[in-house]
């Protein structure tokens, strides 16, 4: 999983309509170039908190608090760089496209994966192992002794290994 390209990042930015994404945090009223409202960073009375359409950018002189769409929406939705690229998109109809990987990187993650598939059989083989088998019988017992319920046991693939 690449990043998003500079070029889907800067369509993002270029959609975001500042005002209206601001606005669903706090009211904004037009002053002069500006809008202006009650800062969401911090408690305030009085608005300080200043947002600026046409550049997309906001700024509060109460508590210092500034930056760029995404990084409003990394604030308040309490989200990373990459998950606040995509609120946007989502938000504004951008289509985002991704960096292509490398190809070592790829083979790498390739790789992971098909050891995670590996792992996961593994571990499903383990856990069917120890309820169906004769052999594992005893260590049934042993669990259902401890008080220990089958099915968290089969949520947590408790397995049994053949001898
Ligand atoms: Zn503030």
């Amino acid at each position: 999983m690449g990043l998003y390209t500079r070029d889907s990042i800067e369509r993002v930015k270029e959609a975001v309509d500042m005002v209206e994404l601001v606005g669903a945090r706090t009211d904004l009223r037009r002053v002069g170039t500006r809008h202006s409202g009650l800062c969401p960073f911090h408690d305030e009375r009085t608005p300080s908190f200043s947002v600026n359409a046409e550049h997309k950018l906001y700024h509060c002189f109460g508590c210092g608090a500034s930056g760029d769409a995404i990084g409003f929406v990394q604030e308040t939705e309490a989200l990373d760089f990459k998950a606040a690229v995509e609120f946007i998109a989502e938000r504004y109809g951008v289509e985002l496209k991704r960096e292509q990987e490398d190809p070592r990187a790829g083979e790498r993650r390739r790789w992971r994966e098909r050891l995670l598939k590996l792992v996961d059989r593994t571990a499903t083989y383990y856990a069917r192992y120890l309820w169906e088998s004769g052999e594992a019988a005893k260590a049934r017992e042993y669990l259902a002794g401890r008080g220990l319920r089958e099915e968290v046991l089969r949520d947590f693939r408790v397995g049994y290994a053949p001898s």
